[in-house]
């Protein structure tokens, strides 16, 4: 527990800080996004969700720590040192210090039962492995790995077509970061709707962006949280859920996915904790004519 730990019932909820930077512009990042209606939230989007001058939108990597039913678990694994992506610059052959991170936390690798994957992008699946002699190994050698099987389908053909263009380094990331840890570690596969992981903690399917991508619900003590992955790139999406992220696989089943989610999220009075909100603070939303408002920030 640090002082920005956030307490839902039983479930702890605490940020592993890895990368924050500049990666898309806003119409790169939200290719249908209205200048003008930035401009309106520019009081508070400035500067953490963007520089309106050079039209950046500012995102962050990183993983989220939960205590549950006595278990650690980690949310999504960043994008990882030293992984070769070219195609993306700054991830590319990344040095951070996110295991100091982690240890700040009072938690070393060892320590971590589970890792839950939202979706299996560089960004969410980089931490899985460690380079050590010359090979990926599992960065969290008693962990659990909890992956989309729709979305291990989904790379392992695309890794077929070895000669098949991959700007985003997607093939090149199943090699390393989920085949060695589905080889060499425990792993699941999960399918379907929802899965269970414990009384508090959910899975639920929420495709579009990648084909298997999936939140996780936080519901204990009455208390509820969404860490929403990919779901919502930016807060912007919160305000109008129609807008599609320029990767979506799927845009408009995406959205879909956005709106339903964010409704369970306005219902059970969740914070919304997006994959890359700089900071990692959750927010509180509310319904506002078939979209949603953001009425405040969590500190965490
Ligand atoms: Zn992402």
């Amino acid at each position: 527990m640090t002082d920005a730990t956030m307490s839902l019932g039983d479930v702890t909820l605490d940020r592993v800080d890895e990368w924050t930077g500049k990666l898309f512009t806003r119409p790169d990042l939200l290719p249908d996004s209205d200048r003008q209606a930035w401009e309106a939230e520019r009081g508070w989007l400035e500067p953490d969700f963007w520089s309106p001058d050079s039209e950046d939108a500012w995102l962050c990597a990183q993983s989220f720590l939960v205590r549950s039913g006595g278990r650690t678990i980690l949310v999504d694994t960043g994008i990882g040192n030293a992984k070769p992506r070219p195609g993306v610059p700054p991830f590319d052959h990344l040095d951070t210090g996110y295991l100091d991170n982690l240890a700040a936390l009072g938690t070393r690798p060892e320590d971590i039962d589970l890792v839950v994957c939202t979706h299996l992008h560089p960004d969410h699946v980089g931490w899985n492995t460690t380079l050590e002699d010359g090979e990926w190994r599992p960065t969290f050698p008693n962990a659990t790995y909890l992956l989309p099987k729709v979305d291990f389908d989904y790379l392992a053909e695309m890794a077929k077509s070895a000669d098949a263009p991959d700007p985003f380094g997607y093939v090149t990331t199943f090699h390393d970061s989920v085949l060695p840890v589905v080889q060499n570690a425990k792993s699941q596969l999960w399918d379907g709707e929802e899965h269970v992981i414990d009384d508090a903690l959910r899975l639920v399917a929420s495709p579009g962006h990648s084909p298997g991508a999936c939140v996780v619900t936080i519901s204990s003590g009455g208390e509820h949280a969404l860490l929403a992955g990919d779901l919502v790139h930016h807060p912007m999406q919160i305000l109008d859920p129609g807008q599609r992220n320029a990767l979506d696989a799927d845009g408009e089943t995406a959205a879909r996915s956005r709106t339903r989610l964010l409704g369970w999220a306005v219902e059970n009075s969740a914070p919304v904790y997006g994959g890359h909100f700089p900071g990692g603070r959750g927010a509180r939303i509310s319904n506002a004519g078939g979209a949603f408002r953001i009425d405040s920030w969590t500190s965490l």
